[in-house]
């Protein structure tokens, strides 16, 4: 049995309905205890190779104007990770043209979350993806859709009210479907994309159309990248991915089709694979698949029956 990644646990109570009281942002900020992560152009700071909690102590006093500042969460018991039980995490977007940034620990560095997910534990995972959710939202909506007057954060850093006609937005996310395509003898198909290596090789996945539910989205997606048509679908587990704002719902999908015909546009190759056929293709190298983080390769696993063993694993 695969758990599916991610595990339906969390290591964040993100206290939704306190947070848009008023005064409960401040009320976190008065408490010593509170730890801030900091967000930079898309970056979030480290400490080392984990996600930096820092003390309010050593940050300075007057914020850089523009600055957004986000409830995240408060630490739940029950995880290995390096905060204590009960703690509050506060995000501050810095804007994107802050410079002085003089007070950063020197040991911390600025990093992309692909750059350092391998290394981050679950609650890192989760602090971070929110992180960077939230900053994506707040760094595109500074202004209103409706009226284009500014917007200012309210809730804790969760809704942006426009000053001019009352309109209230909320942090966006838009649904994309991955699915693992599996065929009436059980082997598995996968892409090869262009954008990739030519030898690695994923599940299939796409944007949601407005309107179209996550099982049609599917069906019409598969049938355009690799030409093959599903006749049943099964929902297996979702990720968010706030890159910039998706939601990744996987799914396994099932065909009786067995030539698959890629379109040519995204995906330049696909190839059915029997459970044998790709650990061997993964240990030779002929075949690299998507890094164990990530939705596709736990599609994959699900479809597997367990873990595909990396070069070097073979035991
Ligand atoms: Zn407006």
């Amino acid at each position: 049995m695969i758990i599916p990644n991610p595990s339906p646990e969390t290591a964040l109570d993100r206290q939704c309905e306190q947070r848009s009281e008023a005064g409960y942002l401040a009320a976190v900020l008065g408490k010593a205890s509170h730890r801030v992560v900091i967000f930079h152009r898309g970056k979030a700071l480290m400490d080392g190779a984990a996600l930096a909690y820092l003390d309010p102590a050593i940050l300075p006093e007057t914020l850089p104007a523009g600055t957004n500042l986000v409830y995240l969460g408060r630490v739940l018991a029950g995880q290995d990770h390096q905060l204590v039980e009960g703690t509050d995490i506060v995000l501050q977007v810095l804007p994107y043209d802050a410079e002085d940034l003089t007070w950063v620990p020197q040991e911390a560095a600025f990093a992309g979350y692909r750059d350092v997910a391998q290394g981050l534990n679950a609650l890192d995972v989760e602090v971070f993806v929110e992180a960077q959710a939230v900053a994506n939202w707040h760094g595109t909506h500074t202004h209103c859709p409706r009226c284009g007057c500014p917007t200012e954060s309210m809730w804790s850093g969760w809704m942006r009210r426009c000053g001019q006609d009352g309109s209230e937005h909320f942090p966006r996310t838009d649904p994309a479907v991955i699915v693992a395509i599996v065929g009436g003898d059980d082997r598995i198909l996968l892409a090869n994309n262009f954008q990739w290596e030519g030898n690695r090789y994923s599940t299939v996945a796409g944007f949601v159309e407005a309107g179209e539910s996550a099982e049609r989205a599917a069906v019409r997606e598969i049938a355009e990248e690799v030409g093959v048509q599903l006749h049943a679908l099964s929902y297996v587990s979702s990720q968010a991915w706030p890159f910039p704002r998706s939601l990744m719902l996987g799914f396994m999908g099932y065909t009786n089709d067995t030539v698959p015909t890629p379109d040519n546009v995204e995906v330049r190759a696909a190839r059915w694979f029997s459970r044998d056929e790709l650990q061997a293709a993964v240990f030779s190298g002929e075949a690299v698949v998507s890094h164990r983080l990530s939705i596709a390769r736990s599609l994959i696993e699900h479809w597997y029956g367990g873990r595909i063993l990396e070069p070097g694993e073979e035991s």
